[in-house]
């Protein structure tokens, strides 16, 4: 007996993908099983009849054999002949009985195969992680190794989603597109809704053989490890990008970015003020009074030379040009050009002289008047 596809759906032979679309969702509400005054035998006639009306290939089968085209075309044959799919063996108990929203209606009933009511998106996500470095480290650049726990490519399938000897077929949910189309309406009007097939995960395609690792997905739980090079005079808080180092993509698509933002740990000396490094000096009186110059340990490690300044305050600081952090783009451009060294001098008085000590400042201040 030929089953009239058309008539189940309520549509006639000329009836577009869309219009074929609401009919079938219209009336799987109605008959849901689950549902009071629902009808299970209508409700598996009217996804037969889906799971041939909405596929153009079996449509155009169907158009000129009939129901019983698969044994007539010479196809595949048998109970699970539609992708997959058997309306007569579908097991009812596990059907959620919301119809609220189709994408749940999809979800729980084609899951088979890959698994996934998963609505990731196909590329990874970028990730931002962090990384300390001292100012030395800053001032003349250096190579991190960062690791960080996200979702990496499953090596069992890499990235795959399936095993090696896996059949593929085509998605019966998206009939092999990857995407779901669904009007949408709202008080603004209908438009179209596009969004990747879940039960595909966008592929159009159903492995037979998932991977357990990753669950189908092609990606799992695991160790990021990113080899990023700091350039010379990174300021604190600056972000470098490491391009397709984030969340590994589902099914070997893009890895999203790894941005690696840069925290420069406080320095017991110097700060960094613009291009500028900023230093503190402390000076002893003896110092002060004997010697011309003092030195201090630059964050390049060299020893830099300070002339102590004679008739001045030692408020208004030392300043050492070029002896600064490279300059913001320098990295980029090779530029070499470097910020100012700024030193404040902090004299530090004598806890207490002796007599013979105060005998000598006595000595001195008289030198010193007669100046
Ligand atoms: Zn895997
Ligand atoms: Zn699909």
């Amino acid at each position: 007996m030929k089953k009239d596809y058309y008539d189940i759906l309520g549509v006639s032979k000329s009836a577009s993908s869309d219009e074929i679309k609401k009919a079938y969702r219209k009336l799987a509400q109605k008959y849901h099983p689950d549902k009071k005054g629902g009808d299970e035998e209508k409700f598996k006639e009217i996804n037969e009849a889906y799971q041939v009306l909405s596929n153009e290939k079996k449509r155009t089968q169907y158009d000129r054999f009939g129901s019983n085209f698969n044994q007539a075309g010479g196809g595949a044959g048998g109970g699970a002949g539609f992708g997959g799919f058997d309306p007569s063996q579908f097991d009812f108990s596990q059907f959620s009985g919301d119809f609220g929203d189709i994408g749940d209606i999809f979800g729980s009933f084609f899951s088979g195969g890959m698994g996934g009511r998963a609505r990731s998106q196909k590329r990874g996500s970028d990730i931002e992680v962090g990384v300390s470095i001292t100012l030395e480290e800053a001032y003349r650049g250096v190579e991190k190794k960062i690791q960080f726990q996200t979702e990496t490519l499953c090596n069992t399938c890499e990235g795959k989603g399936h095993l090696k000897d896996a059949t593929i077929k085509e998605c019966s949910v998206c009939k092999g597109s990857g995407e779901i189309r669904e009007q949408r309406r709202t008080m603004f009007g209908s438009f179209m809704q596009v969004r990747e097939c879940e039960n595909c995960l966008g592929t159009g395609k159903v492995a037979s053989k998932p991977c357990t690792d990753c669950q189908g997905k092609g990606r799992k739980k695991g160790t990021q490890s990113v080899t990023v090079h700091i350039p010379q005079g990174i300021r604190n808080g600056q972000v470098i990008k490491v391009p397709e180092k984030g969340q590994a993509g589902v099914l070997n698509n893009p890895s999203g970015d790894a941005y690696i933002r840069v925290r420069i740990e406080p320095h017991k000396t110097f700060q960094v003020e613009g291009d500028n490094l900023v230093a503190t000096k402390n000076i002893f009186l003896k110092d002060l009074l004997k010697e011309k110059t003092i030195s201090l340990t630059h964050v390049s490690g060299k020893s830099v030379t300070i002339d102590i300044p004679r008739g001045e305050s030692l408020l208004k600081p030392v300043i050492l040009k070029g002896e600064g952090m490279p300059r913001g783009n320098s990295f980029s451009f090779g530029g070499g050009s470097h910020g100012d060294l700024i030193v404040y001098l902090n004299l530090i008085t004598p806890k207490k002289m002796n007599k013979k000590a105060l005998e000598h400042a006595q000595k001195l201040s008289e030198e010193l008047e007669n100046e």
